[in-house]
C-alpha cells in the first residue's frame, strides 16, 4: 500500500507545476489569491509540525514539498509583471469588451 501513498507525493508536485511554470514563463499571476496561498503555506507548516511529532515520514514530505513550491509560488507572483496574452483576452471576454 506504500506505494499509493507515493503516488500521492507525485501528484502533490505535478499538480504545482502548470501554475509555478506559467509563472515563470509568462509572468503572469492573474487570478492569483496571495492571502490563500500564504493561509496554504501557514496550514503546510502546522501539518508538518503535526507528521514530524506523529513519525509519519511519507507525510511529511508531502508537507516539505507543498512549503517549497508554495513558497516559490508566492515569490514569482510578487515577481510577475504583466498578463499574459490567455489571461488578457479571458479578462476582456469576462469584462464583456
Ligand atoms: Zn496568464
Amino acid at each position: 500500500m506504500r506505494f499509493i501513498g507515493w503516488i500521492g507525493t507525485a501528484l502533490v508536485i505535478i499538480a504545482y507545476y502548470p501554475q509555478i511554470h506559467h509563472l515563470l514563463v509568462e509572468r503572469c499571476a492573474w487570478g492569483i489569491s496571495v492571502f490563500t496561498w500564504l493561509i496554504w503555506f501557514v496550514a503546510s507548516a502546522l501539518l508538518l509540525i503535526y507528521c514530524i511529532t506523529r513519525n509519519e515520514i511519507l507525510m511529511s514530505v508531502v508537507q516539505v514539498v507543498s512549503i517549497i513550491a508554495i513558497a516559490v509560488t508566492i515569490v514569482l507572483v510578487r515577481r510577475s509583471n504583466r498578463i499574459c496574452p490567455y489571461h488578457r483576452k479571458l479578462a476582456e471576454t469576462l469584462a464583456g469588451k
